[in-house]
């Protein structure tokens, strides 16, 4: 079972993450954080996460910090 971890301050809001994941378990935030920015959140009720990978690599400011297959 995959996970992520998400610095929820350094995410700018722009979802790359959203389209990259192929099991769509990202989703926009509620919640503002520190910088204004509704930072993207990992949702994975059914533990479908495969730990690809795809989410991070996407991230064009490095704020998905840990991926765990
Ligand atoms: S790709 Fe990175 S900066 Fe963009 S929403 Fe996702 S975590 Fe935030
Ligand atoms: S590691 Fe892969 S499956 Fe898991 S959240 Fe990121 S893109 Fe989605």
């Amino acid at each position: 079972m995959g996970r992520v971890v998400i610095d929820r301050d350094v995410c700018k809001g722009c979802y790359l993450c959203i389209g990259a994941c192929p099991k769509g378990l990202l989703k926009k935030s509620e919640e503002a954080n520190i910088n204004g920015y509704f930072p993207a959140e990992f949702v994975d009720e059914n533990h479908e996460c495969i730990g690809c990978g795809m989410c991070a690599m996407n991230c064009p400011d490095v704020a998905i910090k840990e991926v765990y297959r």
